[in-house]
């Protein structure tokens, strides 16, 4: 039985050192070797091996996966361990185990609705300010993302106001807009995120669209990886810095906080944005910028991918960030990212943490 041919050179230089374990959050917080690209490669080693069949257990051992590449960071041969479970995972749909009912439903209404939070296609653009409802030709393009969309609003509209008080020519799909790819990636379903990704690229063609805009970490990894050749990816905060930088947008009133910023998996370790969220904090008067030990390449992901799927695993690895960032000394914790604000808040909240969690442009508004 052939499984992950591609990735069959990597598996073997897996020297089962365990060095793993002390970066995978999800192996922190449970402690299972299940959990861990440790025991995953060995389970898809055994499947390879025709020794054991592609079991549920099997099948939420790699869904219980982050994609956070946190391991790779640790691993001394480097193995790719974030790809070979990506391509794992969309192997183990081809041989025709399907995912459970629970991440299926959401597998749905992203092919079907274009989000994965089973609402509706046509109420995509309802919190748009009437004048952004309608697409037009603009050089930018603010891509909201499914969180945003249909739960986060509050950071959409932030970043519109943002960006009109500097007079950019920008756009927003709207109803029009679709899920960015990626959570269809994550869950093996690669081949249906494709055509998800040529919609959006036809639609910002018909604008001529040049640079897209967007406040979502995860859609900005799908940016970068799916869609630089059609359009130049940009997270928010790279524009905003740029601008800061120019003397064209400035932040007048103080924000007297200590505030650590979280640097999300998507923007950080795959985007490889570090510094430029922490320019345009910089640039609040007051405020004082603190850091987690493990940052920037080494930052522990907060188990945002997972709350849809694993909540209350996500939730778990959640409020262990939550925790450490009180610990710290800090007032605010902030995210450039509406999942990982989502689910840090979510973590808090099931402990009883009460830091306050805000998105980056939540901020930038209040000090505009
Ligand atoms: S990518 Fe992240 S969650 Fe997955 S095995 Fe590596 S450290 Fe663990
Ligand atoms: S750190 Fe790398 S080589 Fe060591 S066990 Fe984990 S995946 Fe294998």
């Amino acid at each position: 039985m052939s499984f992950v041919p591609e990735y069959n050179e990597e598996i073997v230089r897996c020297m089962k050192c365990g060095n793993c374990q002390e970066a995978c959050p999800v192996y922190i917080v449970t402690g299972k070797e299940s959990r861990v690209a440790r025991g995953r490669i060995r389970l898809i080693k055994a499947v390879i091996r025709e020794e054991i069949e592609i079991t549920d257990s099997v099948q939420e051992s790699l869904l219980t996966c982050l994609q956070c590449d946190a391991c790779r960071i640790t691993c001394p041969p480097g193995v790719p361990v974030n790809d070979l479970l990506l391509a794992a995972k969309a192997a183990m749909l081809e041989k025709g185990k399907n995912l459970p009912e629970s991440q299926d439903n959401l597998r749905v209404s992203i092919i079907h609705e274009a989000n994965p939070f089973l609402q509706k296609k046509g109420e995509r653009g309802a919190w748009l300010p009437p004048e952004y409802k309608t697409p037009k030709p603009a050089p930018y393009l603010i891509h909201a993302g499914c969180a945003i969309s249909y739960s986060q609003n509050r950071i959409g509209k932030a970043v519109i106001r943002i960006l009109e008080s500097i007079g950019l020519d920008f756009t927003l799909l709207g109803d029009l807009e679709e899920c960015c790819g990626d959570p269809l990636i994550r869950m093996g379903a690669k081949k249906e995120a494709e055509k998800q990704i040529n919609r959006n690229k036809e639609e910002w063609k018909k604008l001529g669209v040049k640079y897209v805009v967007t406040p979502c970490a995860g859609c900005f990894k799908a940016l970068k990886e799916h869609y630089s050749d059609a359009i130049i990816p940009l997270h928010v905060v790279q524009l905003f810095s740029q601008l800061i930088k120019e003397g064209k947008l400035r932040f007048s009133k103080p924000f007297k906080k200590k505030v650590i910023y979280f640097d999300g998996c998507d923007i950080g370790r795959h985007g490889k944005v570090f510094e430029e969220p922490r320019d345009v904090l910089r640039a609040i008067p007051e405020l004082t910028l603190m850091e987690f030990p493990k940052n920037r390449e080494n930052a522990v992901c907060c188990g945002g991918p997972l709350l849809g799927s694993y909540p209350d695993l996500a939730k778990k690895i959640a409020a262990g960030r939550v925790r450490e960032a009180e610990s710290l000394g800090a007032e605010v914790l902030v995210v450039a990212c509406p999942t990982c604000l989502l689910n840090l808040k979510e973590g808090a909240r099931e402990v009883g943490l009460k830091l306050d969690i805000q998105d980056i442009n939540a901020i930038l508004i209040r000090t505009l």
